[in-house]
């Protein structure tokens, strides 16, 4: 039996190299090798590097896809079956999609793969596979031991993506993780974690979680067993986090350089349009930077553009607070309504979704705008939303943020980790914009394209 992962990218633009900081190693797919038993040989591409030899000798084929994916993974999934050879899909997408994402494939995986995986193998090898797997354990501890040398020989960031739970307890109307989730949160045992992250021989992690602090009294025992690990990490979490002086000194003592925090909103009215509810004390927002600032860990802010009380003076209004705030790297990007969400199905009832499958349209462009905002255009939201980023990222904020001692260049090491993301994300506001979702399935490959 013969198995190939494929992590699909979400496409590309002719002649030019793919998104850099999109370019990290895909744990599903190590966490997928893991789990699949050691008599299979199993061979891993990834398309955003390499491209897909198609005709190479395989019994089953496993995608996993998202939703910016989809269109992608479905074009190489009729590659594979027009020669025969059995495709599953699985992930967020095909879990918040099934309907559709089954279309698409021999089968598919609802939910996350470790309790159905070795069913998929027996009943692929037996060339029986059904036409749904479904999974009702979000985290079964011990079944997590990524195989990451699949991806030898691939050139990703110098950095280890880890999980330490799934899930997350807030139910912010645009998230798919709630929805995946039901607004619930796992965790997984800490010795698991430090054990699996010791096997990895490396320093520097990403605690991929959705929100690593998802419970503040479990994450504060994890932090406390990572502090003899010595190690650097960076990790995505709410904005709690600020509120609790001991969690903070924990993260600072545990090794944490930077935080990925949704902010969103500037404005109370959107805050509780999207539910999220403990975001919404901004008169405390430059309080709980300070806050963060002070313990020397780096800020990642999430704003999302375009919820209905926004227009073209709280999108500027946004950018100022970023750059007055210093923030390290900040993501400015529209609302996006994901299938399966609250956001989608509310838009859906209230006939503002100029796309209704988006992530298929031949006509939508990454950047498009695919609902209809309130306050002002599609196209204008499209334009506002770049423009901002062009400003944040303009010459002039990366120097005036630049002049922050205490978190983002108190140190070498730290000025030149915050020129260089920086200058990189400067870089891909050109080539993320209008890049055509899915592309031509034999696209030319250019292995120097990510020299
Ligand atoms: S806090 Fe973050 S992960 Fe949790 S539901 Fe809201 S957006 Fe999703």
């Amino acid at each position: 039996m013969r198995m190939t992962f494929i992590y699909p990218s979400v496409g590309r633009k002719d002649n030019q190299k793919y998104i850099k900081s999109w370019e990290m190693e895909p744990l599903v797919i190590a966490t997928l090798a893991g789990l699949t038993p050691g008599d299979i040989e199993v061979k891993f591409y990834d398309d955003r590097l390499e491209a897909i030899p198609y005709d190479e000798p395989t019994d089953l084929v496993g995608i996993s896809v998202e939703t910016y994916t989809a269109k992608r993974a479905y074009d190489i999934s009729r590659e594979f079956r027009r020669r025969g050879i059995q495709v599953v899909l699985g992930g967020y997408h095909p879990t918040l999609a099934p309907d559709e994402a089954i279309e698409h494939a021999d089968s598919i995986v609802i939910g996350n793969a470790e309790e159905v995986w070795s069913l998929v193998i027996r009943d692929a090898t037996n060339k029986k596979l059904r036409k749904i797997y479904k999974s009702n354990l979000p985290l079964i501890s011990g079944t997590i031991c990524p195989k990451r040398d699949i991806f030898k020989n691939k050139r990703y960031f110098n950095l280890s993506l880890i999980e330490t739970g799934r899930g997350c307890r807030f139910k912010c109307e645009f998230c798919s993780v709630t929805t995946f989730y039901a607004g619930n949160y796992y965790r997984r045992p800490d010795e698991e974690v430090i054990h699996e992250m010791r096997s990895t021989g490396r320093k520097t992690f990403f605690f991929v979680d959705d929100n690593i602090i998802g419970d503040v009294h479990l994450s504060k025992k994890f932090f406390k067993a990572l502090i003899p690990e010595k190690i650097r990490w960076i990790g995505q979490c709410s904005l709690n986090v600020a509120k609790d002086e001991e969690l903070l000194e924990l993260l600072r003592e545990s090794g944490c350089v930077g935080l990925l925090i949704g902010f969103e909103s500037l404005i109370k009215t959107n805050l509780s349009r999207m539910l999220k509810f403990h975001n919404d004390e901004i008169g405390s927002y430059k309080e709980y930077l300070a806050r963060i600032r002070g313990k020397g860990i780096v800020l990642y802010a999430s704003f999302v553009l375009g919820y209905d009380h926004d227009d073209e003076e709280t999108i500027e209004e946004t950018v100022r607070f970023c750059r007055e705030q210093k923030i390290f790297i900040a993501a400015l990007n529209h609302l996006v309504p994901f299938p399966g969400t609250a956001l989608y199905e509310r838009l859906r009832l209230e006939g503002k979704l100029r796309f209704k499958k988006w992530w298929l349209d031949t006509d939508y462009h990454y950047g498009d705008i695919p609902y209809i905002p309130e306050k002002v255009t599609a196209e204008k939201l499209r334009e506002l939303s770049v423009k901002a980023r062009r400003k944040f990222y303009s010459l002039k904020s990366i120097f005036q943020r630049s002049l922050d001692f205490k978190a983002n260049c108190r140190n070498l090491k730290m000025a030149c980790l915050y020129f260089n993301v920086n200058f990189m994300l400067k870089k891909e506001i050109d080539q993320k914009v209008g890049l055509p979702l899915g592309g031509a399935i034999n696209a030319e490959y250019n292995n120097s394209q990510h020299e």
